[in-house]
């Protein structure tokens, strides 16, 4: 969508589910097991988009993107099982 806008197209977007971000949102999404922790549902690998020029030529910190580099990178909540930095 960003890029249609910027050369020049009309774009209307329509998204059903009340949070936007299709499969690269983030959400609390176990509020029981895991109350104020936000997960990456799908995209995980996020890291990745500083590989291609999007960062730059959506001018995306300009915009307000700050990048967090995690610490953890990952964290696997499992009953049962001891909780391990990655
Ligand atoms: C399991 C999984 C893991 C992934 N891991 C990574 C990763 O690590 N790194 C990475 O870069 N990419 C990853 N991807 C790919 C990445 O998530 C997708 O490439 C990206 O989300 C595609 O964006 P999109 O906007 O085209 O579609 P989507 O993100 O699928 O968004 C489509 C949106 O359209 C909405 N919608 C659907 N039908 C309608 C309708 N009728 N009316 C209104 N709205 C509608 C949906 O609710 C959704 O919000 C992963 C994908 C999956 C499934």
């Amino acid at each position: 969508m960003a890029y249609l806008l910027k050369a020049g197209y009309r774009v209307l977007l329509l998204e059903k589910n009340a949070i936007a971000g299709g499969a690269s949102t983030t959400e609390e999404a176990m509020p029981q097991q895991a109350p104020g922790f936000k997960f990456n549902l799908c995209a995980i690998d996020h890291i990745f988009i500083h590989l291609g020029p999007v960062v730059e030529e959506l001018e995306l910190a300009k915009y307000g993107l700050k990048y967090l580099f995690c610490d953890p990178v990952l964290f696997c909540p499992h009953p049962g099982l001891p909780v391990q930095k990655i």
